[in-house]
C-alpha cells in the first residue's frame, strides 16, 4: 500500500514537470507562425525562462540589458548530463581552440573521445527578419520535452548556444509598430525609425568593432567563453525569389579563410538543403545573392577564428501578414529566366532592371495588398532544383523553413561531430584571449604553413571581382 502511494506521489510529479513545460501554443494561445501574431520579445523571454524552470535540459541565462535596457538572453541547450558536466565540456571545447597553449595529443584525443559539437545559434539580428524570434520557441520546446531518437541523438552529443534575438529592442519596436498599424491602411508598413538605437540595420556590421553592447555580448561567448565551432546566424531576404538560401555562397572566396572552413560550410549548408527538399519544400537555393569573399556580416566573422559561419536567409511576408504572388508557368522556364545571382529583395532574377525594381517597389508602396509579379528565376538547376513558382507566404511558412534548416543543422552537428571539430585543430587563426603558449604555438604553426604555400596571398591570387558584396544580409 505504501509503495503504491509512493508510486502514484512520483507519478504525479512527473505529471507536474511535464505540465511545467507547457507548448508555445498552450502558453500564448495561437499556433507560433499564425497569420498577423507576434510573440513580443517580453513574453519570449518569459516562455524561456518557464521552460528552463521546468526542465533539466536547458539553462537559462540573461548576459545583461541590451541597449534600451532589455533582457539579452543565452541559452545553453544539452542533455541533463551534459548540463551537469557543463564546465569540464567547456573546458574541452576551449583547449580546442588554443585557450591555455594547444592541446597535446593526449588532450586532443580526449577531446574528441568527451567532447561534445558546440553549435551557436543567434537569430533575429535585424528585426524586421521577426520569424527566427518565432521559431525559437518551438525549437526550445522540442528539445526540451521530445524523447525522440533524433532529439536525444542531439542532446547528447551537441551543446546548443541559443541567442533568440541579437537585438531584442528592435524585436520590441517592430512588434510594436506591427500591432499598432494591424486593420489600418498602413499595416506592415516599413517602421518610422530604427530598429537600434544607434545602429538599426548595419548592427550586423558590427562584429569587427563591437561598438555596440549587442555584438559585446556576442562576442563574449564566442570568444571568451565557449569558442563554438559551428555558428549559423538565421536572417530574412526579399519576398519574391528563392524562399531560402543556404550554404554555401557565391565566388570569389577570401583567400584568408582556410579551404575547410568553406568545406564545411557545404557540408553543414546542404545537410540544411537536403532536409528541406526531404520535406518537399521549393525554392532552395545556394550559390546565391550572398558572396564568401565578405567579411562583414555577423556569423561570418566567425571564419576567421575557425568556426564554421553559416547562413540561412528565408523569404520574408509582410511580418506576419501573408504576401500573394501570381503564379509562374513552370514550361517558360528554359526561355524566360537566368540563373540568377539575383538582387536582394529583387522581385525576380538577375535580368530584372532597375526599371523593374522601381515598379515594384512603387506597387508595394501604393498597392501592398496586390498580388507580387510571378517570379522569374524558374529555371530548375543544381543550386536552385525545385524553384520556387509563386502563391501564398506566410509567417509560418518562415518558421517551418527554419525549424527544419535548424534541424538538420544540430542532427548533422551530433552525426558528424569530429569532423567540424578538425577545423579548429588546424587553426592559424587568432582567438581572443590567446596565452603566451598559444601564440608561440599559433606563430610556428603559421611560419610552416607559409613556407609550404603562397599564403598570406599575393596580390594575383586576390580576386578582383567581390561581386554581391554590397548586398546586405
Ligand atoms: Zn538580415
Amino acid at each position: 500500500m505504501r509503495t503504491r502511494r509512493l508510486i502514484s506521489a512520483l507519478f504525479l510529479i512527473a505529471l507536474s514537470a511535464n505540465a511545467a513545460v507547457q507548448s508555445p501554443e498552450q502558453y500564448f494561445g495561437f499556433r507560433i507562425g499564425s497569420d498577423k501574431k507576434l510573440v513580443r520579445w517580453d513574453k519570449i523571454v518569459e516562455y524561456m525562462q518557464a521552460v528552463a524552470n521546468g526542465t533539466d535540459r536547458v539553462k537559462f541565462r540573461n548576459l545583461g540589458p541590451t541597449t534600451n535596457g532589455n533582457p539579452f538572453i543565452l541559452l545553453e541547450i544539452s542533455s541533463a548530463e551534459n548540463l551537469r558536466n557543463l564546465d569540464k565540456l567547456k573546458n574541452l571545447e576551449r583547449k580546442l581552440y588554443f585557450q591555455d597553449g594547444a592541446p597535446t595529443d593526449a588532450e586532443r584525443d580526449e577531446i574528441f573521445r568527451s567532447g561534445k559539437a558546440v553549435v551557436f545559434i543567434t537569430n533575429n539580428i535585424h528585426s524586421t527578419e521577426i520569424g527566427a524570434s518565432q521559431m525559437v520557441l518551438e525549437l526550445v520546446h522540442n528539445l526540451a520535452t521530445s524523447d525522440s531518437p533524433t532529439v536525444k541523438k542531439v542532446l547528447d552529443n551537441v551543446i546548443l548556444l541559443l541567442v533568440p534575438s541579437l537585438n531584442p529592442d528592435g524585436q520590441i519596436i517592430v512588434t510594436d509598430w506591427y500591432n499598432k498599424t494591424l486593420g489600418t491602411p498602413s499595416e506592415a508598413s516599413p517602421l518610422p525609425f530604427l530598429y537600434h538605437h544607434y545602429t538599426g540595420h548595419d548592427n550586423n556590421r558590427d562584429m569587427y568593432l563591437f561598438s555596440q553592447k549587442e555584438s559585446q555580448m556576442a562576442a563574449q561567448v564566442l570568444w571568451h567563453e565557449w569558442f563554438p565551432s559551428i555558428w549559423l546566424d538565421e536572417h530574412q531576404q526579399g519576398t519574391s525569389g528563392p524562399r531560402i538560401f543556404t550554404m554555401p555562397a557565391t565566388d570569389p572566396i577570401n583567400p584568408n579563410v582556410d579551404p575547410l572552413i568553406y568545406r564545411l560550410n557545404g557540408v553543414f549548408g546542404q545537410s540544411q538543403a537536403a532536409a528541406l527538399e526531404a520535406e518537399g519544400k521549393t525554392g532552395i537555393i545556394f550559390n546565391s545573392t550572398y558572396t564568401n569573399f565578405w567579411q562583414g556580416a555577423m556569423a561570418w566573422a566567425g571564419w576567421w577564428h575557425n568556426q564554421v559561419g553559416l547562413l540561412t536567409e528565408v523569404a520574408s511576408a509582410r511580418i506576419a501578414t501573408p504576401t500573394m504572388q501570381q503564379k509562374a508557368d513552370p514550361s517558360r522556364a528554359a526561355s524566360t529566366s537566368t540563373p540568377a545571382s539575383g538582387g536582394r529583395g529583387a522581385a525576380t532574377g538577375p535580368a530584372a532592371g532597375a526599371t523593374d525594381f522601381e515598379s515594384e517597389r512603387r506597387r508595394a508602396f501604393e498597392r501592398p495588398d496586390d498580388p507580387l509579379p510571378a517570379p522569374r528565376d524558374i529555371t530548375p538547376r543544381t543550386e536552385y532544383p525545385r524553384p520556387w513558382l509563386g502563391g501564398r507566404w506566410t509567417l509560418r511558412d518562415i518558421v517551418d523553413y527554419e525549424l527544419i534548416a535548424t534541424n538538420a543543422l544540430l542532427e548533422t552537428a551530433a552525426d558528424g561531430r569530429e569532423t567540424a571539430r578538425t577545423c579548429s585543430t588546424r587553426s592559424t587563426a587568432s582567438t581572443a584571449t590567446p596565452s603566451r603558449r598559444a601564440r608561440r604555438a599559433k606563430s610556428a604553426r603559421t611560419r610552416t604553413r607559409r613556407s609550404r604555400s603562397s599564403f598570406p596571398p599575393t596580390p594575383s591570387t586576390i580576386p578582383t571581382k567581390p561581386s554581391n558584396w554590397w548586398i546586405s544580409s
